[in-house]
């Protein structure tokens, strides 16, 4: 059952086995695992449940309704873009489909430096393996690599730089090119159309529309969810009360710390929302000599690694991501106003974008706000993060020029750096990349509720159960002890597959 709650009037109280918060790349998995094992679950998801016969992709009507504060969420300095799902499915919805594992030096680091000892590529390989079936995940075949992806590809293998079309998880795909607005006709192997509705025929109850505000304990478990009904207006139309054996929480590296500092919960380690990494992207754009489009095809498929080798350095480094916009993300990115702004959109159709993607070192801090869907985030770049950024940039104009652009833009502010081919590219790491000076962007924010072998170093163990409340569990990329390094959504995925098959070996133990 997946109810909208749409002519829901008054309160709702309601029992369940477990209480899943959130409906993205964790929760979903979650729900649907323990349905089809018995347990009786019921989600609270605050977005609502939209589908393929709503994704109009046009972008003033989707990106209010399927992101987090309609596109627009920003740390307080407003220097960074978060982009995040709010609606069933959650950020899958939306994204890109770049499907990886974690990579194994990610895992020797988190295991080595962070005492978590069972996160070994064999012990995750069924949940990987399970997750990669279920969401159909395939390699992207050569004629699904869109012009701005070849564009990228020849700049690379010109330069003899490293990188490989990628895995991705779409069927019967038309190359639309609308994923990030929706798509439309159900090819993207989101949660929407996969996990949802498995757990909904396993008789998971699904509510849409329903934020939660606190999880309350009692003699020391988690024991009740309070959420509200919300309206489309955000404005709350009621109560719900879910009382629950075992609660997951789902909500994404910002909300889960913000529910769990609403509540007082899991906060003795003092590491409860810190530890904030955002794999933060700057981007630069090559104007091609035609017009072809750019927006049409599988946004993303090819990925130039060069720039980040793990083995020898598992902190540091970033990667090389093709990106194309509709009209509305691409105007706001590019600065200056009137007849300087419409000479930079006169490009629109011949833009080559390619993102850096940083494997971020900064770290930030989620804290709640004043508004429950509005949590205060704090984030900063360090010197060396600053740097590695600039030179990312430095190495698209290089691919960009070498894939064909006659002209490269980097939006600066208050004015595009504008590049011909043959100038002087140390222009870039001159002017740097500073916060405020240029757009910002995360899609990747992770972290805030860190796993950890030691309590007072993490918030979750390596099974996502807090430290401080037994049978409260996060599963969500909230829990990754360091920034990730690599693209989350199966990651997330699979650890959530793995906390659901834990909670259902200990079901006697937190189920009793
Ligand atoms: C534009 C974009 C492109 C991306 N591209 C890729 C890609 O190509 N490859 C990749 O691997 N990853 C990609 N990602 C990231 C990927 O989607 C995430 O890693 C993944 O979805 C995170 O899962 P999650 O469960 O942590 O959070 P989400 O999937 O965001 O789910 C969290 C859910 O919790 C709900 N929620 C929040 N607060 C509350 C509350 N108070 N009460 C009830 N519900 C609440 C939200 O509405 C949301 O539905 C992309 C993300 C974005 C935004
Ligand atoms: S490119 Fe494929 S997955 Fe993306 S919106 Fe179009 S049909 Fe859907």
């Amino acid at each position: 059952m997946i109810d909208t709650l749409q002519d829901h009037a008054g309160d709702l109280t309601l029992r369940a086995d477990v209480c899943v918060i959130g409906s993205g790349a964790g929760g979903a998995v979650v729900a649907a695992e323990l349905a089809e094992a018995g347990r009786s679950v019921v989600v609270l998801e605050q977005g609502h449940y939209w589908t393929a016969v709503d994704f109009t992709q046009r972008e003033e009507e989707m990106l209010p309704r399927l992101f987090e504060e309609s596109g627009m969420r920003q740390t307080v300095d407003g220097a960074f873009t978060i982009l995040q799902g709010r609606n069933v499915g959650g950020s899958t919805v939306h994204n890109l489909c770049y499907c990886f594992r974690a990579p194994d030096p990610i895992l020797r680091m988190w295991r080595e430096e962070h005492g978590l000892d069972e996160l070994t590529a064999e012990a995750l390989e069924p949940s990987f393996a399970r997750v990669e079936k279920n969401l159909h995940v395939v390699p992207i075949r050569e004629d699904e690599v869109n012009r701005v992806n070849q564009v990228v590809r020849a700049g690379a293998q010109k330069l003899g730089y490293s990188g490989f079309v990628t895995k991705h998880n779409r069927k019967g795909c038309v190359q639309a090119g609308y994923c990030i607005l929706g798509c439309s006709y159900d090819a993207k192997q989101s949660m929407l159309v996969t996990y949802v509705p498995r757990a909904d025929r396993a008789g998971a109850r699904i509510y849409a529309n329903a934020r939660v505000d606190r999880i309350e304990a009692e003699g020391g478990r988690a024991r009740r969810v309070l959420a509200r009904i919300v309206g489309p207006d955000g404005e709350a139309r009621g109560h719900i009360e879910v009382k629950a054996k075992v609660v997951v929480l789902s909500a994404g590296a910002v909300a889960s710390p913000d529910i769990l500092l609403r509540s007082g919960l899991a906060g003795s380690s003092g590491q409860l929302g810190a530890n904030l990494h955002l794999h933060p992207s700057v981007m630069a754009a090559g104007i091609m000599d035609d017009a072809f489009e750019p927006y049409r095809g599988i946004p993303q498929s090819y990925y130039v690694d060069e720039f980040i080798d793990l083995e020898r350095d598992p902190h540091s480094g970033y990667v090389l991501m093709p990106i194309s916009g509709f009209p509305v993300l691409t105007s706001s990115l590019l600065p200056g106003f009137g007849r300087d702004h419409y000479e930079l959109m006169r490009h629109f159709d011949r833009m080559v974008g390619l993102l850096v993607l940083l494997h971020d070192e900064s770290a930030g801090r989620v804290e709640s706000g004043d508004v429950l869907a509005k949590p205060r985030i704090e984030y900063g770049l360090t010197e060396k993060d600053r740097r590695q950024l600039a030179e990312g940039l430095v190495h698209c104009a290089e691919v960009l020029f070498a894939g064909g652009a006659r002209k490269v833009m980097i939006p600066t502010l208050p004015e595009a750096t504008i590049l011909a081919p043959g100038d002087d590219l140390s222009v870039i790491t001159r002017r740097g990349v500073r916060e405020g000076h240029m757009p910002i962007a995360s899609t990747h924010p992770q972290s805030t509720c860190r796993m950890n072998g030691d309590p007072s170093r993490g918030v979750v163990n390596a099974y996502g159960e807090c430290f401080d409340v037994p049978g409260l569990f996060v599963a969500d990329m909230s829990v990754f002890p360091t920034s990730l390094g690599a693209p989350p959504q199966i990651t997330t995925a699979a650890l959530a597959d793995r906390t659901a098959h834990h909670i259902l070996g200990r079901w006697k133990e937190l189920g009793g």
